[in-house]
Parts: C-alpha cells; structure tokens; sequence
C-alpha cells in the first residue's frame, strides 16, 4: 500500500517511515500540508498519515483542504493532544481517524491496518435507496444523479444506514460497522459524520432522510 507521510519532525517521520516500510508499505514524507495537499493530487495514496502540528497550514486545513479538492484518501490524523476537542475537530476537517501523540508504533501500525482494511476497495456491492446510489466498489455516491464526495468513514456510516433502510441504527451498531474494534471513541464522533452526511447527501437536494431517533440511534428514511 502507497502511504503518504506529512510530519515535520524529522525524527517523528523517521521513525513511523521506517515503522509502516518494514509492514511492507511504500512510504513517501512529506514536511509541509502544502506538499501533502501536491502529492495527494499527484498520486494515487491508500493512506495520508497527517500530523496536526506543521509549520503553515495545520493538519487540520490541510486535511479540510483535501475534502474540498474532492479527494476521499483515507486520513489518519495524529493530534497533540488525545483530548476529545481535537478528535472531534480532526474528524470534522475530514480525517477518518486519529491518534494522540504521544503513541506507541504497534498502535499507529494496529489503526493502520483497520483503515486499509476498511479502505474503499474492501467495501462490496452497490445499494440504492429512492434517489440515493452508493456503489461501494468505486465509492462512489449519487443522489438524483449528481456525484457526491464521501470520505471512507462518511461512506462507511451511510453504507450502513442505506442497508438497514427504514430501520433504526443504534450507535453501538454504527461504530461497529464504521471505526475499528476496540477502538475508544467517543460517540460525539458519530454526530459530527451524521452531520457531515447530512451537508452532503441532503441539504443541497432539500431532503431531511436521515433522522434522529432519540435515545435510539438513527433511521434513514426516503420516500
Ligand atoms: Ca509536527
């Protein structure tokens, strides 16, 4: 797997560089979010480890940055803090994941393994709901024939509820199916990708198809 490093510490990216090489993986670093955003566009990566702390655009805008130049790689954000603040505005820029420095390499390389493996190639079969297609393979989403860009997490929690359509979704159900086992995360998280779901696949089209059931979990409802 092609995975692209962003880390200006040259002894932080020595080190996780030489940790995810020995797993097999093609590593590329990168100092800066500016070149991280260059070689994104450039190359086809299954991974962006991003670093919250870089010199110019933080991991942060460098990851929002992505998302809005349409690009799905999977991100794995690695903040200062493991603090619930910097995780929920981690996944809010886009990231799929994060991780709070300081780690340890066998968990970095055990949220590695769980994003490729959840990554868009694992997905299988096309599902569609009313006007709402997503087609798993090419990760591809469309409501009323427009294409809509997804992130692996974004894609993974829809998946789910177009699935179960017509059904509640508990949250214990959505974190099962869309972040690794045994992770701890905070159900905050769940919030910000609904929300994120719902600026994408409902607003611009004036549909409300996701809702909340209260104390339950979440329906998704197309008539
Ligand atoms: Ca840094």
């Amino acid at each position: 797997m092609r995975v692209l490093v962003c880390e200006d510490e040259d002894l932080m990216a020595e080190l996780v560089g030489q940790a995810l090489t020995e797993e097999g993986h093609d590593v590329e670093v990168v100092a800066s979010g500016e070149r991280a955003i260059d070689a994104v566009m450039q190359t086809a990566y299954d991974l962006v480890l991003l670093d919250v702390m870089l010199p110019g655009l933080d991991g942060f805008a460098t990851c929002r940055r992505l998302r809005d130049r349409g690009s799905g790689v999977p991100v794995l954000m690695l903040t200062a803090r493991d603090d619930v603040d910097d995780r929920v505005r981690g996944l809010d820029s886009g990231a799929d994941d994060y991780l709070g420095k300081p780690f340890s390499l066998a968990e970095l390389l055990a949220r590695v393994r769980a994003l490729l493996r959840r990554g868009p190639a694992d997905f299988g079969g096309r599902v569609a709901v009313g006007d709402l297609e997503l087609d798993s393979a090419s990760s591809t989403v469309r409501r009323a024939g427009s294409r809509i860009d997804l992130t692996v997490r974004e894609l993974a929690v829809l998946e789910l509820l177009m699935r179960e359509h017509g059904r509640v979704v508990s949250r214990d159900q959505i974190l099962e199916h869309a972040w690794p086992r045994g992770a701890a995360h905070h159900s905050n998280v769940i919030d910000v990708i609904v929300g994120r779901l719902r600026d994408k696949i409902d607003r611009p089209f004036d549909a409300a198809s996701i809702e909340t059931v209260r104390g339950r979990g979440y329906r998704l409802r197309i008539e």
